[in-house]
């Protein structure tokens, strides 16, 4: 699919232009002439593997234990019942227990190499549920002893951050665990309960964020959907619920959230959703007012700089990426 960009200008002026993104070319449209991209877009020269063969139940994929990107799930338990939670029909009978960790342990290094370095170099492991921290009994001794048996790999917790104590921070802080708080700022109560309306719970995540985010160590995760397009207001809504400066606030969003169910696709994009979300993100991004958001750990590009922490500024160079899950993030 190629898009056609129409440039307007002063006195009526209007010119188009065509852009492919198989190629990533520019040309204008009346004379084919070809538009320089600017440097930052420069054409990357890929070198890609062919790719033949499909994966199916009767040609599976083989397995490696070169794994780069663990994520071991707890169990699909959680005290909130988000609107359009995709593990809300699942079976949330199958968890695990404290006792299991050391069994656990010794089979995971039959499948799991451990990184460049056997000790995680290279890895990032991440905590599920349901909600991780439902699990604490079995999350703690499983955090305890998959950091000390990969003490190089990058640990993370996808939370809703309505269980969050002293406790348990000194356990995250100890193992320098990364936290992705999932809400959905002023959209919220779409979604469900929101534990920043709750005074004590709220003082707790003021506390980690203080603790946390500064070192880029924790973020806020939104997803976007009919009821929550703009960028800008979440930033805006956590840096005032939480009285910190936008530039302070580390965001990060799965993009716009895919309905799983009927609960779901209430709030899925629908008819002119799509184009209105297109441009107000585009426009937010582009004009600089949602600053940098991450997503999934890609990112387009760098903007602000942080200024939470000057010493670290520039090195901790915020990510943005143009934005499309809908669970917890
Ligand atoms: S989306 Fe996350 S917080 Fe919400 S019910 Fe699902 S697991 Fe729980």
């Amino acid at each position: 699919m190629k898009f056609t960009l129409t440039l307007s200008g002063q006195r009526g002026f209007q010119r188009q232009a065509i852009y492919d993104p198989e190629d990533s070319s520019l040309i204008w449209a009346d004379s084919g002439e070809p538009l320089p991209l600017p440097q930052t877009f420069s054409r990357q020269e890929l070198d890609w593997e062919p790719f033949w063969h499909l994966h199916h139940p009767s040609n599976p994929a083989g397995k490696s234990r070169d794994i780069k990107h663990l994520k071991l799930q707890l169990g699909l338990k959680c005290n909130y019942t988000c609107q359009y939670c995709s593990q809300a029909h699942q079976p949330h009978d199958l968890d695990g227990h404290p006792e299991d960790v050391q069994p656990f342990m010794e089979q995971l290094q039959g499948w799991f190499a451990g990184g460049s370095d056997g000790l995680g170099s290279g890895v990032k492991i991440e905590f599920w549920g349901g909600e991780p921290f439902v699990y604490w009994k079995l999350l703690r001794p499983l955090g305890e002893a998959v950091k000390a048996r990969y003490p190089h790999a990058q640990l993370s917790i996808v939370t809703n951050g309505s269980l969050f104590d002293d406790e348990k921070l000194a356990w995250v802080e100890a193992l320098d665990i990364g936290i992705g708080l999932s809400h959905d700022g002023p959209a919220q109560s779409f979604r469900g309960p929101d534990p920043l309306d709750d005074p004590e719970r709220l003082t707790h995540i003021k506390r980690w964020v203080s603790r946390r985010m500064p070192i880029d160590r924790m973020s806020f995760n939104t997803v976007l959907h009919r009821h929550n397009q703009s960028l800008k207001a979440v930033r805006k809504f956590f840096a005032e619920k939480l009285d910190l400066p936008v530039q302070a606030v580390v965001l990060a969003t799965e993009e716009v959230m895919l309905p799983y169910d009927s609960s779901g696709q209430v709030l899925s994009l629908q008819g002119a959703d799509h184009v209105h979300y297109l441009h107000q993100l585009f426009w937010e991004l582009a004009t600089g007012s949602a600053m940098a958001v991450g997503n999934r750990g890609r990112q387009l590009g760098r903007s602000h700089p942080a200024c939470v922490d000057p010493s670290r500024s520039g090195a901790m160079g915020w990510r943005f990426e143009l934005l499309v899950l809908g669970t917890c993030l």
